[in-house]
């Protein structure tokens, strides 16, 4: 039972430090944004500030891509919302799973009723752009869909080789970028992606809770031959898509677009706060631009790395692969993996991340992304969890680890 008075307490956090896979702490500006006051879904300055995130999220994607918009909901809305408007019962999907995030876009794929082949790649290692084009010689597919950054396992999708096998064999290509975006290139247009779905709660360094997509105008006319306006809003002039409907009505892109586009057609009800978060999330990534928070990004990754193996740890996976914003390192064996991870939380406020699947006790994922991709945060993260694993009888160099990320600041 809830403590009854405890639910009139005012809300306090506590300060926490997020070092884990994601969520992450906010940019402070971010908060102040979300903060702002509520105005309605067709005030002229509503309307105004969609047209700038979808400004925004252009140069985000580095895309010209005109269907650039925000899904209301967690990044797994985002996905969800791709594979349902682009995939019909039947179709077929090529799937390389190279971690957890891969199995989720089986089973978004399985309950539309799609017909799956997956490329199963062994943890901690990416999918060769061959395989991919073995396949869809094989296999035919309507669509690859894929992971960048598959947090699971820390590794990074090449993906330009895909995007041009996709491109050569006229297959539409979607990525889920959620946990790669702004900390990892991504170059939606230059790649040929058809589809890239996104989160805040990573690198753009936002909350969880708003999905930023973007849709070539290939794939948007591909959804809007399954465009169906609800009864309760169709006019006289708007055209039906002669093609099998969108099996959700939420998630539908073709009624999301027309809600996004000029005659803003009535859908859900923009989500105002979470939309602030979404503009000030790009307004930050843009102002300091791509370049530098991608090196900003690799550098604190780097430097976590550094001082993780001069303590004597390993590091997981192949390293040249790896995403520039999380590191996964081997639990060592003397200590409970658990128990270091609430020592952290409850003497240092920090947290790291647990893992997944065959990772899960073997493994810790330590992250470095958005507002938290900051030497402070690097040198704190490694100078405590050093203390912990000292105090778990740990057999670990002592007195290396914030020296050696301090070396990569010069
Ligand atoms: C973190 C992450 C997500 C998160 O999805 P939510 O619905 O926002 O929890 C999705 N995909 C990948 C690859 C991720 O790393």
């Amino acid at each position: 039972m809830e403590n009854q008075d405890s639910l009139f307490e005012t809300l306090n956090p506590p300060q926490r430090l997020l070092m884990g896979p994601g969520p992450i702490n906010a940019y402070p500006r971010v908060h102040q944004a979300i903060s702002q006051s509520l105005i309605g879904q067709y005030d002229p300055v509503m309307t105004g500030y969609m047209n700038q995130v979808q400004s925004l999220y252009r140069g985000v994607f580095a895309t010209q891509n005109k269907q650039t918009f925000l899904v209301d909901g967690t990044a797994r809305s985002g996905i969800e919302a791709c594979l349902v408007s682009i995939l019909k019962p039947g179709d077929k999907v090529l799937i390389p799973v190279i971690g957890r995030f891969g199995h989720l876009l089986c089973e978004i794929a399985q309950r539309v009723g799609a017909e799956i082949k997956t490329i199963d790649i062994e943890w901690g290692q990416v999918c060769p752009a061959e395989r991919v084009e073995e396949e869809i010689k094989r296999f035919q597919p309507k669509l690859v869909a894929t992971v960048q950054g598959d947090t699971s396992t820390t590794m990074n999708q090449p993906l330009k080789e895909i995007g041009e096998v996709c491109h050569r064999h006229g297959v539409l290509f979607y990525c889920d970028a959620t946990a790669s975006i702004a900390g990892n290139d991504l170059l939606v247009d230059e790649w040929h992606l058809d589809a890239v779905s996104a989160g805040l709660q990573k690198c753009l360094g936002g909350p969880s809770g708003s999905s930023p997509v973007t849709l070539s105008d290939h794939c948007a006319e591909v959804i809007n031959r399954r465009k169906h306006v609800e009864a309760g809003i169709r006019a006289a002039h708007h055209e039906q898509g002669d093609d099998v409907m969108i099996q959700s009505n939420y998630f539908d892109l073709a009624m999301i677009m027309d809600y996004w586009g000029p005659e803003r057609l009535n859908h859900h009800t923009e989500a105002t706060s979470m939309l602030y978060a979404a503009r000030e999330c790009a307004r930050i990534f843009l102002e300091e631009g791509a370049t530098n928070v991608i090196a900003r990004h690799k550098v604190a990754g780097d430097a976590m790395v550094a001082g993780l193996q001069a303590m004597g740890l390993a590091v997981f996976g192949d390293q040249s692969v790896r995403m520039n914003n999380v590191v996964g390192v081997y639990i060592p064996n003397e200590v409970n993996g658990d128990a270091v991870r609430g020592e952290l939380l409850n003497r240092f406020g920090i947290e790291i991340g647990t893992s997944f699947g065959p990772l899960h006790g073997k493994i810790w994922r330590i992250g470095t992304m958005g507002y938290n991709a900051r030497q402070e945060c690097v040198l704190t993260t490694l100078a405590a969890l050093e203390a912990i694993l000292l105090k778990h009888g740990a057999r670990v160099d002592a007195g290396q680890a914030v020296a050696a990320a301090m070396a990569l600041y010069c």
